[in-house]
């Protein structure tokens, strides 16, 4: 990857509406077997088009072919009941009904294989692919086996290094775990919580990704961040721990959030994928409020380590928003990109 501050979105955008319910979570299929397959396939090389069309360098299949960044890929796996259904308090913030751990959990076969080779077939861009963070996981299910999360953790640990060793076969540039369990749980992060990650991204060629954000734009988690005062310094924790990690990208929320920016001289010497998009409010950035964040960023990153990103999956808003935001993106990290060209020594 040659592009400087190269763009990608941190993981989903918004279905088509003949494929599932739009701006919704964990929205139902509207096919059915082969049409559905098909429907998935169709609807992931849209996300590519846009995606390239509108600027961003480093491709995701905006998880097209999942319902839920978790739960899609909690399914595969053996020892999860889904009909033993349990309410659970996600992330301390929201109750929600999910599947039971009843038995040792084990990955019968790959979960997202098939659809990583089928996105490296349809763009010769680098590929980026999200997959659950251990915690994160953890937080999204009821135990009744290991009764431990740090036991649990470390098995789903295990389970996803064995899928991002297979997704880096098929290709993928970038994997990138998802961990807003991450901001929520600071004690477990230290305990356990950045090891078993490093667990799940152990022997990997590929680079690796941490995201950690404030969630979607939904209401509970604005909420949530109504309660978290005028500096959110919850990164001020975890980012020493991820700065000496193995970990080699950073992902970010920071467009219209209250981290203050300062936080990610923290990470100095990894990659930071910095959220210059919003997606807890509609409004289209402009090109400029991209660039002012990106600029912002610059004196705490290198230019070759800061990637321009959005701060969250883009999956819950209509889709001409999300795609806006997208072109948005791509030109106010042209500007940066343009400045920057502008300040560097001239060779003669
Ligand atoms: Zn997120």
């Amino acid at each position: 990857m040659n592009t400087l501050l190269p763009t990608t979105v941190v993981g989903s955008l918004p279905k088509p509406s003949w494929l599932a319910q739009p701006e919704t979570l964990w929205s139902p299929w509207k096919l059915e077997g082969d049409a559905l397959l098909e429907g998935k396939q169709d609807a992931l090389r849209i996300a590519i088009h846009e995606q390239s069309r509108r600027g961003i360098d480093i491709v995701s299949d905006g998880e097209q072919t999942r319902q839920h960044f978790v739960t899609t890929f909690i399914e595969h796996l053996s020892g999860v009941d889904f009909e033993q259904r349990k309410t659970v308090r996600i992330r301390d913030r929201y109750d929600a009904s999910v599947p039971t751990v009843v038995g040792a959990v084990r990955r019968e076969r790959p979960v997202f294989v098939e659809d990583a080779k089928f996105l490296r077939a349809t763009t010769d861009r680098p590929i980026k692919w999200t997959l659950p963070g251990p915690m994160t996981m953890v937080d999204t299910l009821y135990d009744d086996h290991y009764k431990s999360r740090e036991k649990l953790a470390w098995e789903f640990a295990a389970i996803l290094n064995q899928e991002a060793k297979e997704l880096e076969a098929a290709g993928v540039d970038i994997i990138q775990f998802d961990e807003p369990a991450f901001n929520v749980f600071l004690d477990e992060v230290k305990d356990w919580g950045v090891a078993a990650l490093e667990r799940a991204a152990e022997g990997l060629r590929a680079e690796t990704a941490v995201h950690i954000c404030y969630g979607y734009g939904i209401k509970a988690n604005n909420d949530w961040k109504a309660t978290l005062g005028s500096q959110w310094r919850q990164y001020e924790e975890t980012f020493p721990l991820l700065q000496s990690s193995s970990i080699d990208i950073v992902s970010l929320e920071s467009q219209n959030s209250h981290v203050p920016m300062d936080l990610i001289e923290l990470l100095r010497g990894k990659k930071v994928m910095l959220g210059a998009i919003d997606v807890a409010s509609e409004t289209i950035e402009t090109p400029e409020d991209v660039a002012n964040t990106l600029r912002k960023a610059l004196q705490f990153v290198d230019a070759d380590k800061l990637i321009a990103s959005s701060n969250c999956g883009m999956a819950p808003f209509p889709r001409d928003v999300a795609l806006a935001k997208l072109s948005a993106l791509s030109a106010g990290t042209n500007i940066i990109r343009e400045e920057l060209a502008r300040s560097a020594p001239r060779v003669s």
